[in-house]
């Protein structure tokens, strides 16, 4: 079977926007409003010759006091369909409470996880980045899903842990 990559975090980190970046098209649906992208939606994607399924998570505006809650639990259920978890977290505005949730959840599950900061769009914004180490989830990776910045260097990371 093909191995399973899912893409967690809470809305309008740029989680599609990164799908798009690693399936090299534009299929998954961005916007500035979040929780357009369905519950779930997979795509073929291959890197270095692995081929993989790249899953992008979404599809629900929870309230704020709902929210971190709700991410949890969808990292959660991303995390025991998948091979390897990308939590992804925006690198300008750092960590937030749902960010801690879904960190949480993600440590105790047992699943190869990868931390990416994104927007991080260029090298003056990566001390931002370094901040996320506070998560707990090892090195963040800054990563400009909109501009392609470090995309290569994550995917190679994926594939190692396929
Ligand atoms: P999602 O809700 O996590 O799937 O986020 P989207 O992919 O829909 O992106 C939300 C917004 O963030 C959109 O306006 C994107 O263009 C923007 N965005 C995504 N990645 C980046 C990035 O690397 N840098 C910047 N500056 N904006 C980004
Ligand atoms: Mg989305």
């Amino acid at each position: 079977p093909v191995p399973v990559v899912a893409v967690v975090g809470r809305p309008n980190v740029g989680k599609s926007t990164l799908v798009n970046r690693i399936i090299g098209r534009r299929q998954a649906v961005v916007q500035d409003t979040p929780g357009v992208t369905r519950d779930r939606v997979a795509y073929d994607a291959s890197w270095n010759g692995r081929p993989f399924t790249v899953v992008d998570t979404g599809g629900w505006e929870p309230d704020a006091k709902g929210r971190a809650a709700a991410i949890a639990a969808q990292a959660e259920s991303a995390m025991q369909a998948a091979d390897v978890v990308v939590l992804v977290v925006d690198g300008v505005v750092g960590s937030t409470d749902t960010d801690e949730a879904a960190a949480r959840v993600l440590q105790r599950g047992g699943k190869p996880v990868l931390l990416v900061a994104n927007k991080i769009d260029n090298t003056r914004l990566e001390s931002d980045a370094a901040a996320l180490w506070s998560l707990g989830l090892g090195e963040p990776l800054p990563v400009s899903a909109l501009h392609g910045r470090g995309s290569g260097d994550l995917l190679d990371l994926v594939v190692a842990k396929l």
